[in-house]
């Protein structure tokens, strides 16, 4: 050690050793920046790099070497031999290159061994090529142990600088490399040159291929300062590489940065549920919105646990301990299933008050992501739609489409069971009249009460639905017929007495049709139908509430319906035809007038009387068209009378309810030229009870125009006191029934009598009808009655302008 420590000292320039040493320390750095650059350079990027640090490696080495040889004066140097220097020069190139290259190509131990023997040894061949190279008269003499050592001491740094430099990340490792390659060149180059000693001889050179020291140190000047150029440039460019790099990196990193951030965002802002499962089935990620649902602890679920640890944490928050293993058992199944694409669909799980559907995907690396989707709302709000499209509105009963879906499945029931089926039709009386007299609001609390009342008297396995408007239906299934009967009754009880409701106290009436399968239809259309009719026999009889259906029923409603269609357009092909009874007065029997009553001469039927076909004409609305005709035939008649005498035609319900009824019975009066003072219109007292003050409104209407009004039939309806009083009548009449019966019923007489007193105390004459013999005679005589009308005196016959004529009826 200490004869190469008396060879730096004695045999070398102390100046051009300490610029041999900087240029290898510069080298050395340069070196180790460009080999960093393999670390993210690819392809010829990365092969150019390292070439290019193989050149400064190789170049500055040399350079090194020779700043050195140029400082070692043994006191007879003469020149250097241009080959053997190329050579050296050439051979540390190539060997630094290639160094470099395998040890970042293989990037093991052993690569960087090879790397390490490429670069070492290169560097000691090119010392001892160099000094070989030398010109100087005398011989060297190798001392083996140096050379050996100094070889070793080439190669064994590069053992470490190589992985230090090509590898490495900081900037210390980067000055350890530097340093130790630093170390391997000087301790080479001095141990190397301490190997030899020199023997003067005489020697001759060759002036061609040599130079001289001067030019020599020229070359290896220019060397130095090209290796340094070619370093600093490098450095150069790699910095801006780097710093590119750098930035690039930076924004790729914010910018995963912000996709990561935004992904989070996603994931706990979703609506649904998520959780992530690795190819090990491990969960990777999930996101609160899941945690929520199932109302888990932060501690409850952890990365790496299976599909069925967490469905297992998940279920026992919202399923019953006995329910566990099977929900749990489904889950696995289903995923199972959706992981081989087995299906697709997604697995909905109902808890108490949750609906959760499940659905797996299988992901391309062997993974899956569940996704897990509250339902329960859209259940609700779906069985709500449901719910509503069959039930009604107001009343929360069934409607007609769930009606008739109840229907057939309860006559499945009953034709599979051997059981009966009753069906109820009921339908309100004088709902519109609630209606209109108290507004629809209080019509709807109405409706209302009777459903809360039709639901409060049925018992398990009966049902009941509004049909629509003021009409309802009820089912039961039953076997005797004692249980229909208490079951129709039971629904007849919601209809008696006073109903409370938020809009105050009802009497609300209804009217009730009964049918039941099998013996009154064997389908529902049949059965519904069957029970209307008997619904409508209910209505039209007073006295009658409830109506079972009886087989005649169906007839008679077809005779009602052709009846409808054969009126329609009678008068207009001369089918109908008035007669005129007489009505006279009792002092002195002369006519006060005639009383003109409607006949129908059907072309098949013959003759139908007005009770039949009035009531079919007022339900068809027909009565509006006939009673007009009625009324301008008979006062066209009546025109033709003696000035004094009196025409009383019949006024239908219907008829009154006719808001333009005064006007058109004045345009019928112009037109006939008839004086208002010769027409008397009859009115029933239940055509005025239905709509009170509106009828009377259009009755007074008419009375001003100077028309009578009589009142009919009085004695059968309310015959209340009231209606007398509300309305200055012009005439009383007498049902017939009293009269034709006042012979044998006492109580007949003593209303005859009443109403007659009656009259007379409110100075209404009144008319007695259904004269038929001298009794009644003496007996409305003995009371007092002002007039009469009667078979007695003159059936119904044809227009008396005919009769005067000698036209007598050909019909009565
Ligand atoms: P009403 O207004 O009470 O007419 C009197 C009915 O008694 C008539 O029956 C008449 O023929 C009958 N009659 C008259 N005298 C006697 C008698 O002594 N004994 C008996 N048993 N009956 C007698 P008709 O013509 O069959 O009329 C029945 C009902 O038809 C009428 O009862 C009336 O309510 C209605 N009607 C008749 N024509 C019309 C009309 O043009 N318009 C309207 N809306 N109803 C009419
Ligand atoms: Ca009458
Ligand atoms: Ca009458």
């Amino acid at each position: 050690m200490l004869s190469i420590l008396h060879c730096i000292r004695d045999q070398h320039d102390s100046s051009l050793v300490c610029l041999a040493a900087l240029v290898c320390v510069l080298t050395a750095l340069g070196m180790v920046r460009l080999c960093r650059q393999v670390q993210w350079a690819r392809g010829s990027a990365r092969t150019g790099w390292l070439t290019t640090a193989g050149v400064v490696a190789g170049l500055g080495i040399w350079a090194t070497h020779f700043i050195a040889m140029l400082g070692y004066d043994p006191g007879f140097v003469i020149g250097y031999d241009l080959v053997g220097t190329v050579t050296s020069l050439a051979i540390v190139l190539v060997t630094s290159i290639a160094a470099l290259v395998i040890a970042a190509r293989l990037r093991s131990r052993p690569g960087y061994a090879i790397g390490a023997l490429l670069m070492g040894g290169g560097l000691a061949t090119m010392h001892y090529v160099g000094m070989a190279a030398l010109e100087m008269p005398a011989l060297i003499r190798w001392n083996p142990g140096y050379v050996l050592t100094s070889a070793i001491f080439a190669v064994a740094p590069f053992a470490l600088v190589l992985p230090l430099a090509l590898h490495g990340k900081s900037m210390g490792t980067g000055a350890v490399a530097a340093t130790l390659m630093t170390l391997a060149v000087v301790l080479l180059h001095f141990t190397g040159m301490t190997a030899i000693s020199l023997v003067p001889s005489r020697a001759e050179f060759s002036s061609d291929t040599m130079m001289s020291p001067r030019e020599m140190s020229l070359w290896v000047f220019v060397t130095a300062a090209c290796t340094l150029g070619i370093a600093a440039t490098a450095a150069m460019i790699s910095r801006r590489a780097e710093i590119a790099r750098r930035t690039s990196e930076r924004l790729n990193n914010e910018r995963l940065e912000l996709i990561g951030r935004r992904l989070d965002m996603a994931l706990e802002n979703m609506h649904q549920g998520l959780c992530l499962f690795g190819a090990d089935g491990g969960l990777i990620l999930w996101n609160q919105r899941f945690v929520e649902m199932y109302g888990l602890a932060p501690q409850d679920i952890r990365s790496g646990m299976t599909m069925a640890e967490m469905a297992r944490v998940a279920i026992a928050n919202r399923a019953p301990a006995d329910e566990l293993d099977q929900r749990v058992g489904r889950v696995l199944h289903n995923l199972e299933a959706a992981r081989n694409g087995r299906t697709h669909a997604p697995d909905v799980s109902e808890y108490d008050d949750f609906i959760v559907a499940v659905r797996s995907r299988p992901l391309p690396d062997g993974g899956w992501v569940s996704t897990f989707d509250d339902i329960t709302e859209q259940r609700k709000s779906e069985a709500r739609i449901q719910h509503l499209a069959l039930h009604d509105g107001l009343t929360g009963l069934p409607n007609r489409s769930k009606f008739n879906d109840l229907m057939d499945r309860a006559l499945a029931i009953a034709a599979h069971s051997g059981e009966r089926l009753g069906v109820v039709v009921l339908d309100l009386d004088g709902f519109k009249e609630i209606n209109d007299s108290r507004g629809h609001a209080a019509g709807d609390e109405a409706l209302k009460t009777v459903a809360t009342m039709l639901r409060g008297v049925l018992l398990e396995g009966e049902g009941v639905a509004r049909l629509g408007g003021d009409e309802f239906a009820a089912t039961i299934l039953f076997n005797e017929t004692h249980e229909l009967a208490d079951f129709v009754d039971r629904v007849a009880s919601c209809f008696e007495g006073t109903a409370t409701s938020a809009a105050g106290d009802f009497v609300i009436k209804a009217s009730l049709g009964v049918a039941s399968y099998p013996e009154d239809g064997q389908d529902r259309e049949q059965l519904c139908n069957n029970a209307d009719l008997a619904m409508y026999r209910a209505k039209d009889n007073l006295g009658e509430r409830i109506c079972y259906y009886e087989k005649g029923m169906d007839e008679s409603a077809r005779h009602r319906r052709q009846i409808a269609a054969d009126l329609r357009g009678a008068a207009g092909r001369g089918e109908l035809v008035i007669l005129y009874q007489v009505q006279r007065s009792l002092k002195d029997e002369c006519i006060n007038g005639y009383e003109a009553l409607l006949r129908w001469q059907h072309p098949v039927r013959g003759l139908v009387t007005p009770c039949e076909f009035i009531p079919i004409a007022e339900e068809t609305g027909e009565i509006f068209a006939i009673g007009e005709w009625v009324l301008r035939e008979a006062c066209r008649e009546a025109a033709l009378w003696p000035e004094h005498q009196m025409v009383a035609v019949n006024l239908s319900a219907v008829q009154l309810g006719q808001p333009n009824l005064p006007e058109i019975v004045a345009g019928i009066l112009v037109e006939t030229g008839l004086s208002p003072r010769r027409l008397e219109l009859e009115i029933t007292e239940t055509a005025i009870i239905g709509d009170k003050a509106r009828a009377l409104h259009i009755l007074r209407k008419l009375k001003s125009m100077g028309v009578s009004i009589a009142i009919d039939d009085f004695g059968t309806g309310y015959s209340s006191l009231d209606t007398l009083n509300s309305f200055p009548f012009d005439k009383i009449k007498i049902d017939k029934s009293f009269v034709t019966c006042s012979d044998e019923r006492p109580q007949a007489r003593a209303i005859i009598r009443a109403v007659l007193a009656l009259g007379r105390s409110l100075d209404v004459p009144v008319l007695a009808e259904g004269v038929e013999t001298r009794s009644h005679v003496d007996l409305l005589q003995a009371e007092g009655c002002d007039q009469v009308q009667g078979f007695l005196f003159g059936r119904p016959q044809s227009a008396p302008s005919l009769a005067d004529r000698g036209v007598t009826a050909d019909i009565a």
